[in-house]
């Protein structure tokens, strides 16, 4: 039996086809490779290199592949500011993408699929820490389109025999421990990559962006979950579903928050290097705080984040000091 990993070329998808893989499972990937790497996942494994939307291709993979026991989806394109500028690319790519999944799934009776879905279906929360009944309001395309696939996965669920779980993360950082694969986004905006490129030195100094915000430094605060812990929720839903258990949602963080400053403090630390930062106007849609309640993957899936922030800068350290310039 074969798990389907779909965008499995990318930054978390690469850590979850080698995770599977010493875990034992047999792996096939699928990429376009617009965001992902060919060199992030072992040259053994069988690779499809080709779109999603493309209804053609992804039944002949399907058909190559028979005997698929579940698929993992974490194809889409997820920059928020670029989603404000190109909602339509958005949607085309993640819903359309997700369409076009669920259809080949029904046609060839794959019967579960764990999918990437996002805090930014949240939008600007009243309460804190967030929970699977938290109000989901978007406030951007990629939000909302996650949003969308999360409820299309919910109608044909209740429609067919397919069962899937959304997992919504909140902050991934992180790489794998032994730094061979990391984040290699070629307009990377988010924080820690940042943070260690400057300590390599590849930028001059980062830029936090606001010091107005309602939490005690100032700065925003988010839950940033380790990639080990993420791939580790993913491969347990699988199991979840293959044991029978009903299509659901759940919330991943380490329920834990930091800071933006207690994230360059710790990563100075970690690195020992001193990381010249400024501070700079807020970022347009940032919320204050954003922290996961992940009780419920607790409760059903028996999953807890083990790693804590100094274990993901220094995984991710290793992989940025062996990787300066990616793949
Ligand atoms: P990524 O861009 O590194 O990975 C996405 C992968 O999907 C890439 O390899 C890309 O080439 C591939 N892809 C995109 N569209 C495709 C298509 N139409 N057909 C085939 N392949 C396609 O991003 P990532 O950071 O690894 O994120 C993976 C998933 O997790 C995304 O769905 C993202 O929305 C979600 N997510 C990420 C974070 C985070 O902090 N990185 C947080 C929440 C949710
Ligand atoms: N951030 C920052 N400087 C940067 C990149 C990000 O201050 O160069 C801040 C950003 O405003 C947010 C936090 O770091 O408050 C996390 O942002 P990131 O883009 O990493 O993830 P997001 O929370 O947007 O998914």
């Amino acid at each position: 039996m074969t798990v389907l990993v779909l965008g499995g070329a990318g930054y978390i998808g690469s850590h979850a086809v080698a995770m599977l893989v010493e875990n034992g499972y047999d792996v096939a990937v699928v990429d376009n490779l617009v965001t992902g790497h060919r060199e992030a996942i072992d040259a053994s494994i069988r690779f499809y290199e080709g779109d999603v939307r493309d209804r053609a291709f992804l039944e002949k993979t399907f058909e190559i592949e028979k005997d698929i026991e579940g698929v993992m989806h974490f194809c889409a394109y997820s920059l928020v500011s670029e989603s404000m500028e190109k909602p339509v690319m958005y949607f085309d790519n993640n819903v359309g993408g997700c369409l076009s999944i669920l259809e080949t799934m029904e046609k060839f009776d794959v019967k579960h699929i764990v999918f990437s879905s996002t805090a930014a279906t949240f939008g600007m929360p009243e309460k804190s820490p967030i929970s699977e009944t938290t109000p989901q309001r978007p406030i951007n395309p990629y939000g909302e389109s996650k949003l969308m696939m999360e409820k299309m996965m919910a109608w044909q669920s209740q429609a067919t025999d397919m069962t899937y779980v959304a997992l919504r993360y909140f902050n991934v950082a992180g790489a794998k421990a032994d730094g061979s694969i990391g984040e290699a986004h070629q307009h990377e905006t988010h924080l820690i990559p940042i943070i260690l490129q400057t300590a390599l030195k590849q930028r001059d100094d980062i830029t936090i962006f606001g010091d107005d915000y309602k939490t005690p430094d100032g700065t925003c605060i988010r839950d940033y979950i380790d990639m080990a812990d993420l791939i580790d929720a993913h491969i347990k839903a699988l199991e979840y579903l293959k044991a029978g258990g009903k299509s659901d949602q759940f919330n991943l963080g380490s329920s834990k928050g930091y800071s933006n400053l207690e994230v360059l403090e710790t990563a100075r630390r970690v690195t020992g290097q001193d990381i010249p930062s400024q501070m700079g106007d807020r970022r347009l849609g940032d919320p204050d705080e954003l922290i996961a309640d992940s009780r419920k993957a607790t409760q059903v899936l028996g999953w807890q984040a083990k790693n804590g922030l100094e274990t993901m800068i220094s995984n991710a350290w290793k992989w940025q000091q062996s990787h300066p310039n990616g793949y």
